[in-house]
């Protein structure tokens, strides 16, 4: 005997029953509505070669320097379990050729993620993503329409009313250049008071410190330079355009400066949707444009804007307050006795060949199949027994309703379906 029950390692689980199909119907409706705005869906593999996500000493975020799940395989090569889509994305675009042709490119995507981290409730170390690219477009009208179909997805799953959609800019290379600068020089200012963390983020990427959750640079952060103060006329005129992009899609928003975004690769837009409904995992779908990414992957200058949310996140937001997609309701094909088991399976496929969801139980007289109808929730049952059999037909009884009559057998599949 086993001495220890195995459980899920730790910060991954289970989808099973309900949270089953809330994450299918979040994945779906992406799906769906992203093919609405002519979104195609690729699929890249859950490993990569580590340099996809690791590019060199300039990258300084979190989930490369602290939360990737590298190992070397077996033949010595550094793999990495994806911790994100958009730099898979870029390889992809680049391995397969296809950074000249028929850009724009706009993909969506969606499969799990894996992050080394302290799990918590909206926090995990498997999690699973849905993500859209808008690949080979300068134009800050793909900014907005990236963003207007994020928020599309969250009203048909109907939890937009408890989300806010935050916008910035982080300029462009000079206005981030000019910004660093300022950056430094104030939190020098302010040296002794950071985290750890933020003190070693000085001389690195000040940018991130202004991402900081340590309460013990809160306070410092909020007095902190914005990069309004920093942006050259052009990046300025790119935001402006963003926001009235937004406005004729009805998407609303709220400016916040102090939006950076938690990957390195990002420029001028960078966008989150937040909710005050899952405690300290405020951030539901975040993004922004990033131009140098496909450049580092080794193909030309392309520039793309995308986001990612967390399925789990947005599941959590459906059990708060939307509306899990309800499990779908069987018809029970019930034989009384031996002769009629053959006619009851024929009539159990046409019903499945119709698309009516139809179950048999592998064993059990009249009472306990009904019970076991009654048990799963079934709204039908077709029961043929002897006299049903010489007829022809079946006793079909609603069990909703409680009623029951006698129906051809080949009427069953249009009046189930
Ligand atoms: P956070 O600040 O919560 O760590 P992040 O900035 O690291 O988020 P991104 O890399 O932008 O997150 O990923 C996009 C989305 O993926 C997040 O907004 C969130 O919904 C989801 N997400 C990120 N990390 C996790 C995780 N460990 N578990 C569950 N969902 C996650
Ligand atoms: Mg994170």
């Amino acid at each position: 005997m086993a001495q220890t029950s195995l459980q899920p390692a730790r910060g991954t689980h289970d989808l099973i029953g309900e949270e089953f199909r809330r994450h299918h119907h979040v994945i779906e409706t992406a799906r769906r509505v992203s093919a609405l705005y002519g979104f195609e869906e690729w699929a890249t593999p859950i490993f990569e070669d580590t340099r996809v996500f690791s590019r060199g000493l300039g990258d300084t975020s979190d989930v490369v320097s602290k939360e990737m799940y590298s190992f070397e395989d077996r033949g010595g090569e550094s793999i990495t379990l994806r911790p994100e889509y958009t730099a898979g994305l870029c390889r992809a675009l680049v391995s397969n050729g296809l950074v000249q042709a028929n850009l724009p490119r706009k993909i969506f995507a969606a499969g799990p993620m894996f992050r080394y981290e302290r799990p918590q409730k909206g926090r995990y170390r498997q999690f699973h993503q849905i993500d859209l690219e808008i690949m080979g477009a300068a134009e800050p009208l793909s900014d907005a329409e990236a963003i207007a179909c994020g928020w599309h997805i969250q009203q048909e799953l109907g939890i937009a009313q408890g989300t806010v959609l935050e916008i910035n800019t982080l300029g462009d290379a000079a206005s981030r250049d000019a910004y660093r600068a300022a950056l430094v020089a104030y939190f020098t200012g302010h040296r002794d008071a950071l985290s750890e963390d933020s003190r070693a983020r000085l001389e690195r990427n000040p940018l991130r410190i202004v991402d900081s959750k340590d309460p013990k640079d809160k306070p410092i952060v909020a007095g902190a330079p914005t990069i309004h103060d920093h942006l050259t006329t052009e990046a300025s005129g790119f935001y402006d355009a963003v926001r009235r992009h937004l406005g004729r899609f009805g998407v609303p928003f709220r400016e916040n400066p102090r939006i950076v975004r938690g990957l390195d690769y990002y420029s001028h837009t960078a966008f989150e949707f937040v909710t005050d409904r899952l405690g300290a995992q405020g951030t539901v779908m975040g993004g922004g444009r990033y131009n140098g990414l496909v450049e580092e992957m080794g193909g030309p200058f392309t520039p793309c804007v995308g986001w990612a949310a967390g399925v789990e996140r947005l599941s959590l937001l459906i059990e708060a307050g939307g509306k899990t997609p309800p499990a779908p309701r069987v018809v029970a094909v019930i034989p009384v006795g031996d002769a009629a088991e053959a006619t009851a399976l024929d009539a159990l496929q046409a019903l499945r060949r119709a698309g009516v969801v139809a179950e048999i139980a592998y064993k059990g007289n009249l009472k306990r199949r009904m019970e076991r109808a009654n048990r799963i929730g079934a709204r039908a049952a077709v029961i043929i027994g002897d006299e049903e059999l010489a007829a022809g037909a079946a006793q079909l009884r609603d069990l909703d309703a409680g009623t029951q009559e006698r129906v051809p057998l080949a009427e069953l599949p249009a009046r189930l379906g």
